[in-house]
């Protein structure tokens, strides 16, 4: 009885405190009124996630994606943590504010056991592993060893986990749990997985695998893209994701996986998900100081990684760098991005960091220059690559078109 009094007293509290956190202006109220929900009631989240079917997202890069396909493909009213708040907090608010009994939620990758814990997930999507906020995030294998005794507790539980078959860093977090459907996805980034993360020996590749003499080797996948068609279990068929990039094409590969183990049928799904075409500003075409762009998000070596391999071959482009809190102070990542591609292209460097990105376009030969007057418009719609709190900037300042 007063467990329950308790949990409806939260649940009010989150509300209230959302509307005025939005009413006064200082946010989306998804984190504060979350927080005040759970120390209020502690099991809140717990009990908020009972009795719906659930699939959290996780991973370095591509989470809120994933998550957006995930929700569009399995059709109306989904539950979902669109903002981006992907730590208990933000899930609670996400619950409070939709009683569907289906819910998407994007899990930030050190919070994924509190998560999981909480929410028991049908279907636990682990997209990649990579480094993150230098002087924030635990180094990779860390959170891979966190991440095993997750997947070994959820599937006790009978949670099936969507892993990514092309990530070393994942398989050996995921490759002792029982029910993993394995996934290949375009993935190029391998410079966080030089040696296995089981013994540490050189990993061994060739164009198409990967594999390590103590044995842990790349699992064959279920899912997988073959052209321009995906293939899902005994499903196949053309992949119509109208976000770009052959790294969104694997997103929605595996979204599309776990959406097949929550009963959805994966055609429809795939259907549904070719409306997405901006996920929360990202790949949105919008207008700064008359000049027309695409805003385009990446935050660490392997986002930069994927982004530069798809972002179109000729003319300026755009970046704009900072290293404030939640982008992670230091910015010596961008020697690890392959600025290289970018030789032939001038690159207008933006940001707080905008010295630090100029000086290492200089080193890798790009035509780079800093410029803190208004652009010479162009006519053409020009690609901007921001990190974090650069890309929040870039959007507040900018209109749609
Ligand atoms: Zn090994």
């Amino acid at each position: 009885m007063w467990r329950t009094v308790r949990l409806q007293i939260a649940k009010a509290a989150v509300r209230s405190t959302n509307w005025i956190s939005l009413r006064t202006g200082r946010g989306s109220g998804t984190v504060i009124g979350g927080m005040v929900g759970l120390t209020i009631a502690p099991g809140l989240l717990e009990a908020l996630a009972a009795n719906r079917r659930i699939i959290v997202v996780s991973g370095t890069n591509g989470k809120t994606t994933t998550t957006a396909l995930a929700v569009a493909g399995w059709g109306d009213d989904v539950a979902s943590n669109d903002t981006g708040a992907n730590m208990p907090a933000g899930l609670t608010a996400a619950l409070v504010r939709n009683r569907s009994p289906r819910a998407v939620l994007e899990s930030d990758e050190a919070w994924l056991g509190a998560n999981v814990e909480a929410t028991h997930p049908a279907v636990i999507v682990i997209l990649n592993l990579s480094r993150d906020q230098l002087d924030r995030a635990s180094e990779v294998r860390q959170i891979a060893d966190r991440w095993r005794a997750v997947f070994a507790t959820a599937q006790s539980r009978g949670a099936v986990i969507v892993a990514n078959a092309m990530d070393p860093l994942v398989v050996y977090a995921a490759f002792e749990a029982g029910n993993v459907r394995w996934c290949a996805p375009p993935t190029s980034w391998t410079a966080d997985t030089m040696s296995c993360p089981r013994c540490t020996a050189p990993l061994h590749r060739s164009d198409e695998r990967w594999w390590c003499s103590c044995g842990l080797v790349q699992p064959s996948a279920s899912s997988y893209l073959d052209g321009t068609a995906a293939v899902v279990g005994d499903e196949r068929f053309e992949i119509p994701v109208t976000l770009p990039g052959s790294f969104n094409q694997g997103n929605a590969l595996m979204a599309l996986t776990a959406l097949v183990e929550v009963g959805v049928d994966v055609r429809r799904a795939a259907l549904r998900m070719a409306a997405v075409d901006e996920v929360a500003g990202r790949y949105g075409v919008r207008r700064i100081g008359g000049q027309v762009v695409r805003l385009l998000l990446a935050k660490n070596p392997a986002g930069f990684a994927a982004m530069l391999e798809d972002v179109g071959g000729e003319g300026d482009l755009w970046v704009s760098i900072n290293a404030r809190v939640a982008d992670g102070h230091d910015p010596s990542w961008l020697y690890d991005v392959p600025f290289e591609v970018l030789r032939g292209r001038r690159v207008r460097c933006l940001g707080d960091r905008r010295l630090d990105l100029a000086t290492r376009l200089w080193y890798a030969g790009v035509d780079a220059y800093v410029d803190e007057g208004p652009p010479v418009i162009e006519d053409r719609v020009i690609d901007v690559l921001a990190n974090y709190t650069a890309f929040s900037d870039l959007l507040r300042d900018s209109q749609p078109c």
